[in-house]
């Protein structure tokens, strides 16, 4: 019998009562370990209320309260730093190191909040009138939710809960059904640091428990991160019933590399970015842009490292590169492989034949090098989400920002050039949220905040840092004054302060 796994709802573990249940593999050996239960909508309806009634109790607790409670909760992540890492390999596939990064990248995200007191205290003026003083309060929404995709099952959540309740609201996340052991972990560690009953929840499912997030009345936001079709339609239902919405799609970042640029870096940044957890990062390069004479010895010294990657289970400390996550993702990338080739690129390097020794039956693809790409290739305009890096050659740096700036995504993207005027212009021109300048994953630290342009992001906000905070409050501005003697006379006019 395998493992059930269930949800997290008002401080203890709950069993599913659908009756519904998807299977969790391990990538690493194409087994199934575990299956996890998927919310009804009674059982979601159920969550909400309990996140509803922790919620005035919570809001009504200091900012500095919740910030040692934030302070205990990220002591405990680290403590449970392996264990939290092991659930994600497992889940996920990805290396060790490579989850290790990820849940540090979420922890950031919690030191960050550990500073709510200052984060919160508005804005002042004395005297806006003789004797009136005015000021803004930042206070919480209510019940927040998330939605979140399989390929960072610690940090993509982290990027928003701990922002949520360091603001005063209460949460439920609802995690991707693929790799949802490490949220549900958190969740308990959350709790051990003290976080009252009810303020965070972990509540698995598919599109049935999601609808009831998007439309009941007492989700007052959501945050989404995933594929653009689905970014797309969260966007707009929960918006038509009246939420606040931010909504994070897919992506297909370009690398430039300039005929200036240091060779080695460039190849060094773009095997990691375009390679590393498999290609299955939303700010991975999945599209090399080679400006003028750069791409014959760029194609040279990218072949052999891609021919040598050394994939294996990501529990192996010597593997550059786990499995893909699931069966499906896995022949999904392999279609897009055979694509390619009908649509006449050239596949300089093919990782389908690859097969890792004692896990023949894991979702593993070798690293794939494509050359002579054009824009009008499906496999340039659709984001693969594997470990296939294509490279274009273009003539010119005007045609390379032209190439970026009429892609559908906007996600991140960098340039390589010794040249600080080219990087200059290159980040005033481009039409993307992340811009790297020599460093290939601009991915923003936890106190600036992360998000794309164009259809990489559907709402006004991106997450975590100074515009996490505004997405989980609202602002509300006092005008105040305290006259004494006779009051004045009534006032027919628009007032003014002067
Ligand atoms: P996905 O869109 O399939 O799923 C994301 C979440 O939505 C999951 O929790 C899933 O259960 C839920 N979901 C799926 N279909 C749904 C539906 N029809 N209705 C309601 N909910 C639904 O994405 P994924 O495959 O888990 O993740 C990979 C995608 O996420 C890639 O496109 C990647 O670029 C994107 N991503 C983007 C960012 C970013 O910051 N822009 C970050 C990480 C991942």
């Amino acid at each position: 019998m395998v493992m059930r796994i269930d949800h997290y709802i008002a401080g203890r573990t709950t069993t599913g009562e659908s009756g519904l249940y998807a299977a969790v593999y391990n990538p690493a050996t194409g087994e199934q370990i575990a299956e996890v239960a998927l919310a009804s909508g009674d059982q979601m309806r159920a969550a909400i209320d309990a996140a509803q009634q922790a919620f005035a109790g919570w809001a009504a607790t200091t900012p500095l309260r919740r910030a040692r409670i934030l302070f205990r909760f990220r002591e405990l992540l680290e403590q449970h730093a392996d264990e939290l890492v092991e659930l994600i390999t497992r889940e996920h596939g990805k290396i060790l190191t490579d989850a290790r990064g990820e849940l540090a990248r979420g922890i950031e995200v919690v030191e960050f909040m550990c500073g709510i007191p200052h984060l919160l205290k508005g804005e002042h003026s004395q005297n806006v009138g003789t004797g009136i003083d005015s000021w803004s309060m930042q206070q919480p929404l209510g019940v927040c939710a998330g939605i979140t995709p399989f390929n960072f099952p610690a940090m993509v959540p982290m990027w928003m809960f701990p922002v949520a309740i360091a603001c005063g609201n209460t949460f439920i996340l609802k995690p991707s059904e693929k790799d949802p052991s490490c949220p549900l972990r958190i969740a308990e560690l959350f709790s051990e640091a003290g976080l009252p009953d009810g303020v965070f929840n972990v509540v698995n499912g598919d599109r049935e428990a999601v609808e009831v997030l998007l439309t009941d009345t007492r989700i007052q936001a959501v945050s989404f991160v995933g594929s653009t079709p689905v970014a797309e339609t969260i966007y707009r239902t929960a918006s038509a019933h009246g939420k606040r919405v931010q909504a994070l799609g897919g992506a297909k970042n370009h690398m430039v590399i300039m005929p200036d640029a240091d060779l080695d870096q460039a190849v060094n940044a773009l095997m990691g970015a375009a390679y590393g957890s498999a290609g299955e990062r939303c700010m991975a390069i999945s599209v090399a842009l080679a400006v003028g004479d750069v791409a014959d010895p760029l194609i040279a010294a990218l072949k052999p490292r891609v021919q040598s990657l050394k994939v294996g289970p990501g529990t192996d400390n010597t593997a550059e590169m786990g499995p893909l996550v699931t069966r499906e993702h896995c022949d999904r990338v392999r279609q897009y492989v055979e694509l390619g080739v009908e649509e006449g690129a050239e596949l300089i390097v093919d990782g389908r034949k690859l097969s890792v020794a004692g896990h023949e039956k894991g979702f593993y693809l070798g690293g794939c090098l494509f050359d002579q790409v054009t824009p009008e290739m499906q496999i340039y305009r659709e984001e693969i989400f594997g470990p296939v890096l294509v490279v274009v050659r273009v003539a010119d740096f005007d045609t390379a920002v032209r190439f970026i700036n009429e892609h559908e995504f906007g996600n991140g993207t960098a340039i390589f050039t010794r040249d600080g005027d080219t990087a200059r212009q290159f980040t005033q021109a481009i039409q993307a949220g992340m811009v790297g300048i020599n460093v290939p994953i601009p991915v923003p630290m936890a106190w600036h905040s992360f998000g794309g342009w164009k259809r990489s992001l559907f709402g006004a906000h991106h997450m975590h840092g100074p515009e996490g905070v505004r997405f989980y409050t609202r602002m509300k501005t006092v005008t105040s004054r305290w006259p004494t003697g006779a009051g004045s006379d009534a006032a027919f006019v628009m007032p003014t302060m002067e």
